[in-house]
């Protein structure tokens, strides 16, 4: 079995910030993955927030990221962690495809994954009609009419992301208001093939072999309306990737994992959190990156009394 000081889970921003950090401080460090830069890989059009890049799209922003990051000297697996172990003051990572590797501290950086409809018909269309990646796969769309569900501003930049392909674009939300920023919704107004329909519910996904249409109820007639669409392209928010380390930490509300925000250690000893996954209030770029190079500096400190 590897043994190292520190295993990194995620290579999202926290995470593949927090290698680079371990390393510098000389940490014998492995970073497990399932995918390199996380939710900035689906993030549709440019970043505008990074300091130090005025406009970037999220893919060329991880490129970055995943170079600095290779630069160093640092194990990377790409494979998912099944479940983290605390024994006799170490832990145990156990990983989908069944290696088991020890370290003395972990940081988690599994991010979040995007949260799903739970509407029937939901399931069988991923792949077939059910998008939750507009950057990945809006080109498959051509021409096509197709349905954002999720009016914040991850959904109206979908949308805008996705008129340059697609004929028209309907944007369902549950509310009865949008709540996308008021320059995002200009932006929408000015291409003139995306269409507004707010207090929707959605009921269902329906189709043969691909998507072709989706029924919602008019939360103020209570009506259910078909709407003739051939891809839907799920933007409601995300929800914490943190099934690995049920037991080990404390959640909030919100399923995130609580930490100290000076260390961002957890309830237990030598387990931290960094990113997204945490129970931090503004969820950004930025702001993983932060959290990331401060859970490996609270790591170095750890492990000088371990
Ligand atoms: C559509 C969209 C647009 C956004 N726009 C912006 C923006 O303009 N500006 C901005 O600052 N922020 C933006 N954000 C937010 C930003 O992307 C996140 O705050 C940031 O990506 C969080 O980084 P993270 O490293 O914490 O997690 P993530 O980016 O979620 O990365 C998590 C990593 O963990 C891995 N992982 C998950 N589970 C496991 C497991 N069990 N085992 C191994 N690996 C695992 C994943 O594969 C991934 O590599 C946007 C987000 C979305 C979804």
């Amino acid at each position: 079995m590897s043994r190292y000081d520190l295993i990194i889970i995620g290579a999202g921003p926290a995470g593949m910030t927090a290698g680079i950090y371990a390393v510098r401080q000389k940490l014998n460090t492995l970073l497990i993955t399932k995918s390199f830069g996380g939710q900035l890989a689906r993030k549709a059009v440019a970043i505008e927030n990074y300091p130090g890049f005025e406009e970037i799209s999220g893919l060329d922003l991880i490129k970055k990221f995943e170079k600095h990051l290779r630069k160093q000297e640092v194990d990377i697996e790409r494979d998912g962690v099944r479940k983290v172990k605390k024994i006799g003051g170490k832990f145990l990572i156990q990983t989908t495809a069944k290696n088991t590797f020890e370290a003395k501290a972990v940081i988690i950086a599994s991010g979040a994954d995007p949260r799903p409809l739970e509407v029937p018909g939901e399931k069988k269309f991923i792949g077939k009609g059910v998008s939750y990646c507009t950057a990945c796969d809006a080109p498959l769309f051509s021409g096509k009419e197709v349905a954002v569900i999720g009016g914040g501003n991850s959904g109206f930049e979908a949308a805008l992301f996705l008129a340059s392909w697609v004929k028209k674009i309907y944007i369902l939300e549950y509310a009865p208001k949008i709540r996308a920023d008021e320059i995002v919704r200009e932006k929408v107004k000015k291409t003139g093939k995306i269409e507004i329909i707010t207090s929707a519910i959605l009921k269902k996904v329906q189709g043969k072999d691909f998507v072709d249409s989706l029924v919602y109820q008019d939360n103020k007639t209570k009506k259910f309306i078909l709407l003739k669409v051939d891809g839907i392209f799920v933007e409601i928010g995300s929800q914490p990737a943190t099934s690995f380390v049920k037991g080990l930490v404390d959640f909030n509300e919100k399923d995130e994992i609580i930490v100290n925000p000076k260390t961002m250690q957890t309830k237990t000893t030598g387990l931290f959190a960094a990113g997204d996954v945490s129970d931090v209030v503004y969820k950004q770029v930025v702001i993983a990156a932060g959290q990331g190079a401060q859970a490996a500096l609270s790591v170095y400190e750890y492990l000088q009394k371990f």
